[in-house]
């Protein structure tokens, strides 16, 4: 498609390849990812067949080097800064469970070099408050879940509660009864996002199945005021911010019952959300199908019009990950 829609302008696709982990490097595993960042190109290397190598290109790639900051000085950065305008903006995390998801969007708080986007973020919307006079701000922070279709709220006690959403003509698709936390600072709005992560951690008893099978979304909203003579002008804009399910194949052949009911669904929503982001780039397209899974549906405010939308494809470059590392790509390039 044409990169001269507006859609497209607002809708950016960004490459990150982590480095080979210790245990890959002790396993003896080789890397098949070539990244050159200056060209945006890829090449996926098949180890013993070299007429299987493949190719493809990306605004921009982030290599095995890359730190945090690169990342959120280039694309997260401009997107969070619209926020504080009162435009909508989402960032997902896509891939393969293990390739730096959750550290793209967490990495490691407590250390300011490993910090991702979420905590970043932080920093940026109380730094940009606490420098701006004759502004009033108000911010309320939200955490959920979306596990096979169904919505929790990861804020509440009650972590069984299911949530439904509700469409209204004034505030477009919300989760009703959703907690939602005004915060008045990064250290108040860290508590609150820490306590989404115990909750998450603490009521599953297989917390790595579950939250490589789930979404988990940051929702922050900021309301700003200004008062202008003797009218006050109010804008309100939304930052989601989403550590999608992994985008692996679920195993179809093996599964049966509950697994397989999970299975359809986590491929149901990440399919659902790849044909929103195609359809919001491609020229001519009408409809954009936001009703077709519970994620798309309740970000639909926030994907295409004026918001904006960062998806980070996350990719290992172990020689083990050929096959999903290039499924990954595929639907990145499909989506850019
Ligand atoms: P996912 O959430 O996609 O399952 P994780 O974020 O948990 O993956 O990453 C898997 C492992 O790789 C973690 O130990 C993480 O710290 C490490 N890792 C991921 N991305 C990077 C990176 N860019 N640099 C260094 N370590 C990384
Ligand atoms: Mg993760």
């Amino acid at each position: 498609a044409s990169k001269k829609t507006s859609g497209a302008e607002s809708v950016k696709v960004v490459v990150r390849c982590r480095p080979l982990g210790h245990k890959e490097i002790d396993d003896g595993r080789k890397t098949c990812v070539d990244i050159d960042t200056t060209r945006g190109c890829i090449e996926v290397k098949h180890l013993t067949k070299p007429g299987n190598n493949k190719q493809f290109t990306f605004d921009s790639v982030f290599d095995q080097r890359s730190r945090q900051r690169d990342l959120y000085d280039s694309v997260f950065k401009p997107l969070v800064a619209s926020v504080l305008e009162g435009y909508n903006g989402t960032i997902f995390a896509y891939g393969q469970t293990g390739t730096g998801k959750t550290y793209t969007m967490q990495g490691n708080p407590a250390d300011p070099e490993q910090r991702g986007v979420i905590p970043n973020s932080f920093q940026q919307i109380f730094e940009h408050i606490n420098q701006t006079k004759g502004i009033q701000y108000l911010v309320r922070a939200s955490y959920l879940e979306i596990y096979q279709e169904e919505i929790r709220d990861l804020l509440s006690k009650d972590t069984k509660k299911r949530y439904e959403l509700k469409e209204t003509a004034d505030s477009g698709v919300t989760v009703k009864d959703l907690s939602s936390f005004v915060v008045k600072s990064v250290k108040e709005i860290e508590h609150v996002m820490n306590v989404g992560n115990t909750n998450r951690a603490t009521a599953y008893t297989d917390m790595n199945e579950r939250s490589s099978r789930s979404h988990a979304i940051f929702i922050t909203t900021i309301e700003c005021c200004e008062t202008m003579g003797t009218e006050n002008h109010i804008r309100v804009g939304k930052l989601n911010m989403v550590d999608l399910a992994g985008s692996e194949r679920q195993s179809k052949t093996n599964a049966s019952g509950e697994r397989f009911r999970e299975a359809t669904k986590i491929n149901l929503s990440l399919s659902a959300l790849g044909n929103v982001i195609h359809a919001l780039v491609e020229e001519n397209t009408n409809h954009i199908p936001y009703r077709d899974s519970k994620l798309t549906r309740l970000l639909q405010d926030s994907l295409g019009g004026n918001s904006r939308t960062v998806m980070v494809a996350n990719i290992g470059p172990a020689d083990y990950n050929y096959d999903e590392t290039i499924t990954t790509l595929r639907y990145a390039n499909r989506a850019k």
